[in-house]
């Protein structure tokens, strides 16, 4: 465990007892029992499923690549197993006891946006990103002018950062809300514990705040942040204020997909890689706004022209979130 997760550790149990024991290095002792994994990981699923959270079945770690097989997997141990991916979630406890007796190892991922949304925080940085956002001194997990503002619902301790569960939202994915910090709402998904990362470090509950843990709404702060229009420094001159969406986007929207659709058997893929990159670009520069609806279309693009499913979910994974991070928006000068 970092010095920061430490900190962490003490701010976040601030006036709680008996967790002094919990400052050692997460571990991952399911690890060493394969068989325990296994059953551990389905006897979870199972759990979530019961809670009303609806799981799928995702891709693991063999200890030396993605269970997919592809050595580029572009999502190692982290993409859907199932034909349809998101489209497979659910509670159906049958189905979930069948998918993890065909695949007892399958990491779990759970459905965003329908029970919960999820504050995803990256490192150290994105913690930092978190702390000084909110409205005043003190940091994310104090509780504010109110000492009720505070997100300390259920926390994972995920690869090398923070899943922090919210009740749901109503808003989508937004790759890049904050420096380091994506947030997974509609159409997303995070992996949750016991799943095992590619690092072979396990997705954990956070000592105290677990799996029973109060799902509480967003604080005031976190809404705002989650509502308001992207604010982009114009390069030069001034540029019109935009509402969400726009013709633009919807314009270059349309032109990625048909990029896609005309391109040629051995450039598909990478045809679907750039068009996803410059549509995750739009999405951060708020050009479009049904950030679902754009990722829709570009799997139906995708899958037409004949690439897998799951090269094509895990395609437009990795180039929407790079893209985003490269917000571009249309400049229309005021006349
Ligand atoms: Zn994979």
């Amino acid at each position: 465990m970092s010095r920061q997760q430490n900190r962490l550790v003490g701010d976040r149990t601030r006036g709680r007892s008996g967790l002094g024991s919990q400052g050692g290095r997460p571990g991952c002792p399911r690890a060493i029992e394969a068989d325990l994994v296994s059953e551990g990981l389905a006897n979870v699923a199972l759990d979530y499923a019961g809670r009303a959270w609806p799981v799928v079945p995702l891709h693991s770690w063999t200890g030396s690549g993605c269970t997919c097989g592809r050595a580029d997997c572009s999502s190692p141990a982290k993409h859907p197993r199932t034909a349809h991916g998101l489209k497979d979630a659910t509670t159906e406890l049958a189905e979930v006891v069948a998918w993890w007796k065909r695949w007892p190892e399958a990491n779990i991922g759970l459905l965003t946006g329908v029970m919960f949304d999820v504050l995803d925080i990256d490192g150290e940085e994105g913690m930092a990103a978190v702390n000084s956002a909110v409205p005043w001194n003190g940091g994310a997990w104090d509780g504010g002018p109110t000492g009720n503002d505070t997100i300390d619902g259920p926390t994972v301790i995920t690869g090398r950062g923070h899943h922090v569960y919210v009740a749901a939202t109503g808003q989508g994915n937004k790759a890049g809300l904050l420096p380091h910090v994506d947030w997974r709402g509609k159409g997303g998904y995070v992996v949750a514990p016991p799943s095992i990362h590619a690092s072979g470090r396990c997705y954990e509950w956070f000592p105290g705040w677990g799996l029973d843990q109060e799902i509480a709404p967003a604080p005031a702060w976190l809404l705002e942040l989650l509502t308001k229009p992207a604010t982009f420094a114009p390069s030069q001159g001034t540029c019109q204020p935009q509402r969400d969406g726009s013709a633009y986007g919807r314009a270059a929207l349309e032109q990625e997909v048909g990029r896609v659709l005309l391109s040629r058997e051995g450039e598909r893929n990478h045809a679907l890689n750039r068009a996803s990159f410059a549509v995750g670009q739009l999405i951060a520069g708020r050009e479009i706004d049904d950030a679902y609806g754009a990722v829709e279309a570009l799997r139906r693009a995708g899958e037409a022209v004949g690439l897998g499913h799951e090269e094509v979910v895990a395609t437009i994974g990795s180039g929407v979130e790079s893209g985003s991070l490269q917000p571009r928006r249309s400049q229309r000068r005021v006349s």
